[in-house]
């Protein structure tokens, strides 16, 4: 499931070529996505110019013109191509491909086999949308900090992992980074919050040292999905996957990387989702 580096990378990707394309045609299947689509979608971006296109979370949001946007969410399979001019011709619809978008000197392809993928339009601010409002802080802005994180988990009674897993406390980050950052702490995902805090509400040690790894491991991830979009086909959102460097993401019962240690890597549920960590360094 794509994380916000992969969808940071999808955005990258696309900002390269839709920015001033008119939208000529619009295609969509007949299926709905994880949500039907929105009224009079087709009817209501034809016409329209493509003007900036950013990323909040792991939604990305087109700009058009007349103030309306476009907001956009890969689920667990969404992934994006572009066909430039030579290529457009002899496209053949492929099965699952649920948008396409004509521009002027391109199409761009959305292909979702489970479509848990979604869309929605909108003519307000997105920021006020529900699916945007009660979203945390991004992992990399300022607002992102110990001192901040400290209050939040002030009184939590949970364990951190299934805490940084809630998008309203840090948006974007999903299993494989959340496993990721807690490994490069050495934090047992089941801490429960209350450790993290001091009686007055100020982070310990170990809160200041998570917040810096997870701001290391998700900037690593971009650069390395940005070196993927050399070539277009990239922008799917599965080649800039971090995999090489994963330390205890699907690595159960392999060996830990950290030098030092002997111990193995183990999974366990938490809400229902795998956690990947070693048990001996991870304290
Ligand atoms: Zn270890």
């Amino acid at each position: 499931m794509p994380e916000l580096p992969e969808v940071e990378t999808v955005k990258r990707g696309l900002e390269e070529f839709i920015i001033n394309e008119s939208i000529k045609e619009v295609y969509l299947s007949k299926f709905s996505l994880r949500f039907p689509w929105p009224k009079d979608f087709v009817s209501k971006i034809v016409g329209k110019k493509i003007i900036s296109i950013r990323r909040r979370a792991k939604y990305i949001i087109i700009g058009l013109s007349d103030n309306y946007s476009i907001i956009a969410h890969l689920g667990m399979s969404g992934c994006y191509k572009v066909l430039k001019k030579g290529e457009v011709q002899d496209y053949k619809i492929l099965k699952h491909d649920h948008l396409i978008i004509d521009l002027e000197n391109f199409k761009i392809v959305y292909n979702d086999p489970r479509r848990f993928g979604y869309i929605d339009l909108t003519n307000q601010d997105p920021e006020i949308h529900k699916f945007l409002s009660s979203l945390g802080p991004e992992p990399l802005s300022n607002h992102f900090n110990a001192d901040n994180l400290a209050e939040t988990l002030l009184n939590k009674n949970k364990p951190i992992k299934n805490t940084l897993l809630d998008q309203n406390i840090v948006s974007g980050l999903g299993n494989i980074y959340v496993c990721e950052a807690l490994f490069r702490s050495k934090i047992n995902p089941k801490k429960n919050c209350s450790k993290f805090v001091t009686s007055k509400g100020k982070p310990r040690k170990n809160l200041i040292l998570l917040v810096k790894k997870i701001n290391e491991v998700i900037k690593e991830a971009i650069e390395v999905g940005g070196s993927t979009l050399r070539d277009f086909s990239n922008i799917n959102g599965k080649m800039g996957y971090f995999q090489s460097s994963f330390n205890v993401y699907n690595r159960e019962n392999e060996k830990c990387l950290l030098g030092s240690c002997d111990g193995a890597v183990k999974r366990i549920i938490q809400s229902g989702r795998s956690t990947f960590f070693c048990s001996k360094c991870q304290k």
